[in-house]
């Protein structure tokens, strides 16, 4: 099953009389627990393409996929099903909470594997949700956030606003939660520095996914 799918996706934004072209026949196959970046400059269509698998908007032809099924014939309340299931958002505004459940099972399938001692995971979890200002969450159990726990996460330029070091460990506990719980996430940046610490980067400009 493929995670994310866009097949032949192009989105046209009308201002006024004039027609915006912000995504010309975009292709691209996202596996599941990938950890993919979308790169590109400013104007480039990433935003766009984010928001169509997101499901926040409905491109003007081709079509979205999400873990195969065709999101273009279902109804504004079963999108918002899917939505809610299944995709997690992360704007630039840096709201960490669609991966909440995650940051708290980080803790076992991770660091237990490398041989972290206990108080030094408890600390470095703890460290995580201090640095996103969701420490007060700590203490709560799996299955009182059970209900966010999406499959896939989409972070629009999560890093933009943030100072370097702030930035990859944001980056860092993304990637922490991707391997822990094989959670797809696919995030936009134009950092050359951020795109490193990506599986894989796809390129975008001028609406078009490079080759
Ligand atoms: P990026 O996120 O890479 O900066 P965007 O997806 O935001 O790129 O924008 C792609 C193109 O579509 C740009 O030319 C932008 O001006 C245009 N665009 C984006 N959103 C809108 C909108 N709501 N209305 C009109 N044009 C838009
Ligand atoms: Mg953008």
């Amino acid at each position: 099953m493929d995670s994310v799918r866009a097949e032949s996706v192009s989105k046209e934004y009308v201002l006024g009389k004039q027609r915006v072209k912000a995504l010309s026949n975009v292709n691209l196959t996202v596996g599941e627990g990938e950890f993919l970046a979308i790169a590109g400059p400013s104007g480039s269509g990433k935003s766009t393409l984010l928001n169509l698998i997101g499901c926040l908007d409905v491109p003007t032809s081709g079509k979205i996929f999400i873990r195969d099924q065709d999101v273009g014939g279902k109804t504004q309340d079963e999108l918002a099903d899917l939505r809610a299931a299944t995709i997690g958002f992360i704007f630039q505004t840096f709201n960490l909470l669609p991966v909440l459940s995650a940051v708290e099972n980080i803790e076992y399938p991770l660091l237990n594997a490398r041989g972290v001692a206990r108080e030094e995971r408890r600390e470095r979890v703890q460290h995580y949700l201090a640095m996103v200002g969701l420490e007060k969450f700590a203490r709560h159990r799996p299955n009182e956030l059970s209900g966010i726990h999406p499959a896939i996460v989409l972070a629009d330029e999560p890093t933009a606003n943030l100072d370097h070091k702030t930035g990859e460990s944001i980056l860092q506990l993304m990637r922490e939660i991707n391997r822990a719980q094989g959670t797809t996430f696919i995030f936009s940046t134009h950092d050359p520095r951020v795109m490193e610490l990506a599986g894989r980067v796809v390129r975008m400009q001028d609406g078009e996914m490079l080759p």
